[in-house]
């Protein structure tokens, strides 16, 4: 195959689309099974081109994808990679290393280490953790409750859990606002949902520390035992802050693990001005901060730091006789979770870094927060809209409350108000529900979103919420 022309298109095609990713509908107007129906039952007896191959890439795949690179995707947490990253990523494929052993790429494992250094002390997080890459946010998260659960001391990793009268309930405390990947972590290591404590959050939607101090000593005289605290930077419906500072006093004076999930706000603590939200992680025994949402690295790539790497070691490796080396004192990545293969993904976050440069990464992320702020000024300013939480970062909930419109109606006014820009094919936009009541969710999180941008979708909203006729 004639490597180089195959690349000429495809980074021609790369090229244009980045120029002008909006010359798609930002949400995929495929409806369920067109995909399937367009593609043969089985793969072909002989090989086929690179060209037939990348023209049905454009006939058949792109129309059914939703364009995360559109300057109006507004739904989720809105991301974007620098484009630079898409070269790191084709040279880690070339290179297919698998980075499980240090041995096995030495490159991979020690530029793991130091950009996730570099990372760690430009977001002002203690010298003290040791980062490790994960695919997601969701991954770091369960390991560090299984790390978590480990530093009890229980021998749960030998003997089990089951059919034990000497292991007490082991307890989770988190908020409803919590990603649900923690609940999951709790079921998948035998902690079980009814041990999942949701402390109660005040009117900012932040953790109670109040309530959580009164949880875990309640559950201390019932005989049980507190296995983790999970407290976010950034929760994923209103990018809430819970007050990390007092938490790990809390948490540090009954001895419980504390996880810090900082998965989409962290990035921003790379801005001297907000440094704050990781303030108190110093007390930390793990903080997850994701680049793949908010540093433009393409998913996927979730950084969790940890403050004592050796207990991930003691919940995790088994080595196997043909995986034994005798490297001495190196980082064998595959000792520290489940997976065994691991992607060389540091080399992306590297290009990002070096390319972008902390003026670059720091611009970009004052860019989205600065629009945020606009767009929740022009919705506030607006007679019968109103904002449905506080908005310090780049995300917005809000919705439209015409008078005599309440409860299930307002909701599907809303809804309806969602339906109608998405069905545009312009923008974009997710919801989420507060205190019961459908929120509409603007974020802000991609590089080409300008001002122009967000002023059209605040037109699209004004004008399909006014009554038709
Ligand atoms: N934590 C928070 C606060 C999130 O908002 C999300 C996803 O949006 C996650 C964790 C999960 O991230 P990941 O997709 O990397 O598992």
């Amino acid at each position: 195959m004639d490597l180089l022309a195959a690349f000429e298109r495809a980074s021609r095609w790369i090229d244009a689309y980045y120029r002008e990713p909006e010359r798609y509908p930002v949400l995929s107007r495929s409806r369920p099974g067109d995909i399937v129906r367009a593609l043969p039952e089985r793969p072909p007896e002989e090989g086929q081109s690179f060209d037939a191959i990348f023209d049905d890439f454009e006939g058949i795949v792109l129309p059914g994808i939703t364009h995360w690179n559109h300057p109006r995707f507004f739904a989720y947490f809105a991301i974007s990679a620098a484009p630079i990253a898409v070269v790191a990523e084709a040279l880690a494929a070339t290179l297919d290393v698998n980075a499980m052993l240090w041995r096995t790429s030495p490159a991979a494992t020690e530029l793991e280490d130091v950009v996730l250094a570099w990372l760690r002390d430009l977001l002002g997080l203690d010298a003290g953790l040791h980062g490790i890459i994960y695919d997601t946010a969701s991954i770091g998260g369960f390991t560090a409750l299984a790390a978590a659960r480990e530093s009890l001391g229980l021998g749960i990793r030998e003997r089990g859990m089951a059919a034990r009268g000497d292991v007490p309930r082991l307890r989770v405390y988190l908020t409803e606002h919590t990603h649900s990947h923690v609940e999951k972590a709790a079921i998948a290591l035998g902690v079980g949902r009814e041990n999942v404590v949701r402390v109660p959050v005040d009117e900012r939607f932040a953790m109670r520390s109040d309530a959580l101090e009164r949880a875990l000593r309640e559950d201390e005289s019932r005989g049980y035992r507190p296995m983790c605290v999970a407290a976010t930077v950034g929760t994923t419906s209103t990018t809430s802050i819970d007050p990390v500072p007092e938490i790990a006093r809390i948490a540090g004076a009954h001895r419980v693990w504390l996880h810090v999930d900082a998965a989409y706000a962290g990035p921003a603590a790379i801005l001297p001005e907000f440094r704050y939200l990781l303030a108190g992680c110093e007390r930390a025994d793990s903080v997850v901060v994701n680049p793949h949402k908010w540093l433009f690295v393409p998913i996927d790539l979730s950084a969790l730091y940890v403050r004592d790497p050796e207990i991930l070691r003691r919940a995790f490796s088994l080595v196997a006789e043909y995986l034994e080396t005798s490297d001495g004192d190196v980082h064998n990545y595959m000792d520290y979770g489940l997976q065994l293969g691991r992607r060389f993904r540091a080399l992306k976050l590297w290009f990002v870094m070096r390319h972008l440069g902390v003026s670059g990464m720091r611009e970009r992320l004052r860019g989205h927060i600065a629009l945020a702020q606009s767009f929740a000024g022009w919705v506030g300013a607006e007679p019968d809209w109103e904002i449905l939480a506080p908005h310090p970062l780049s995300v917005v909930c809000f919705r439209h409350a015409p008078p005599a419109t309440e409860g299930a109606a307002l909701d599907a006014h809303n809804a309806a108000i969602v339906e109608r820009v998405n069905a545009g094919g312009e923008a974009y936009l997710s919801t989420t529900r507060l205190y019961g009541r459908l929120a509409i969710r603007v974020a802000i999180g991609n590089e080409r979103t300008k001002e122009a941008d967000v002023a059209a979708l605040w037109e699209m909203l004004r004008s399909v919420s006014r009554p038709a006729g």
